[in-house]
């Protein structure tokens, strides 16, 4: 999910220099139209000279995101410079065309409001100031060294509208920004409640170890990797805590809530990072030794069952113990997940009937043999 976001998030990017780039070839069209018309006080060479670098540098950001280069920046969305750079052709068309003020003006207007896209407020307003004051400049500039041209009134006129719009495109801009923020934060929020909800839905709520529903997963997928790797073997531990009920009966419900806790944390501090825990229902837990095989799965349970023995759950009765009972399987080629448990609830119920507190190894099943003959007579008698 979070690479499909990078790609979004670069694709909008992207879409973003590209529409930078189109305006601003855009805008050197138009003034080189109006430079044919004479409103351009510079001859074709040193337009040129002027705005093929700015058009070719707008086209640098472009390739910048297209080669993925952006990522090792601070900033790859690289707004404020991208910012900046489109607010440099009208800065420069201005003082060598004071009649065209109106699309130098627009067009600043124009990148005073692509910074509200990614920008934080401080960096939008004084970034939109910096527009505003280099086209100050141009205006002063052209006040001083173009006084006969054109209406000095109409002008500063322009100039004025130009200030009014870059307030209000500011203005609209931090709005944009602050509805942004809010929505980020939501989506953040929404990301969190989320995790949680699906932390909820595979863990079980009184002891925090997974549930059962996680652990069919878990069963399911282990078996397709061994599946896939014959290599790959992993043994279920099946367990049930002894004469459980006595806890409930003699303490409290709660108590026995206490001691199921209690041997969540045991279990879960006994087995490695790759293993799972997983209470399977009342005081029956599952576990899923990863790669492990049974032999070895024997000691990890007899380290859990020794640990339970010792474990006083009670000062005012130090001798009352609660112990539990092991059934443990290997998981076998071509078994269904269903017979692995089933062969470890099987080798629990004999621990259960050979006096309890023991871990019990399930015996391999008996090999199918498919090549077996077929046996004729019954499939001559299933003949009509
Ligand atoms: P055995 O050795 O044969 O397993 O005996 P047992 O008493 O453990 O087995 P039994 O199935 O008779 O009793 C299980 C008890 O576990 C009964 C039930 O009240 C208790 N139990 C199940 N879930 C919870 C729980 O969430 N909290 C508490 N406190 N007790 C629970
Ligand atoms: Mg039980
Ligand atoms: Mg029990």
């Amino acid at each position: 999910m979070a690479e499909q976001n990078d790609e979004q998030r670069q694709a909008l990017r992207l879409r973003r220099s590209l529409i930078g780039m189109i305006g601003s070839l855009a805008f050197v069209v138009l003034a080189w139209s109006a430079r044919e018309f004479g409103l351009v006080a510079v001859g074709g060479g040193t337009f040129w000279l002027l705005f093929a670098p700015w058009l070719l540098g707008y086209a640098g950001f472009v390739g910048l995101i297209l080669s993925g280069r952006n990522l090792r920046l601070n900033d790859p969305s690289c707004t404020g410079p991208q910012v900046l750079w489109s607010a440099l052709g009208p800065v420069l068309l201005y003082p060598l065309a004071p009649e065209l003020a109106a699309l130098c003006f627009l067009a600043l207007v124009s990148a005073g409001l692509f910074g509200a896209f990614r920008l934080d407020p401080n960096r939008y307003m004084a970034l939109n100031f910096a527009i505003v004051l280099a086209a100050g400049a141009g205006f002063v500039f052209n006040l001083l060294f173009w006084p006969g041209i054109g209406d000095t009134m109409a002008a500063t006129l322009a100039f004025a509208a130009f200030l009014v719009a870059m307030a209000v495109v500011t203005a609209a801009g931090l709005e944009l920004n602050s509805f942004r923020r809010v929505l980020m934060d939501r989506n953040e929020q929404l990301l969190q409640a989320f995790g949680r909800l699906r932390d909820m839905s595979i863990r079980d709520e009184l002891t925090g170890i997974h549930n059962r529903r996680f652990l069919m997963d878990v069963l399911q997928q282990q078996r397709a990797q061994h599946d896939r790797r014959e290599e790959h073997v992993f043994s279920v531990a099946f367990v049930d805590l002894d004469h459980f009920k006595r806890v409930n009966d003699v303490f409290g419900h709660s108590k026995g809530d206490l001691v199921l806790k209690r041997f969540a944390e045991i279990a879960a501090k006994a087995v490695r990072e790759v293993d799972y825990v997983a209470r399977f229902g009342g005081e029956e837990f599952v576990l899923v030794l990863v790669g492990t095989p049974k032999e070895n799965a024997v000691l990890v349970a007899e380290r859990i069952r020794r640990q339970m023995a010792a474990l006083a759950i009670s000062d005012e009765l130090p001798d009352f113990r609660i112990s539990a009972s092991f059934g443990i399987s290997q998981h076998m080629s071509g078994e269904p997940i269903e017979e692995t448990l089933a062969r470890a609830d099987a080798a629990l119920y004999d621990a259960k009937h050979t006096g309890r507190n023991r871990v019990v190894l399930a015996p391999d099943p008996a090999p199918v043999d498919v090549t077996a003959p077929v046996d004729d007579s019954s499939a001559g008698s299933a003949g009509p």
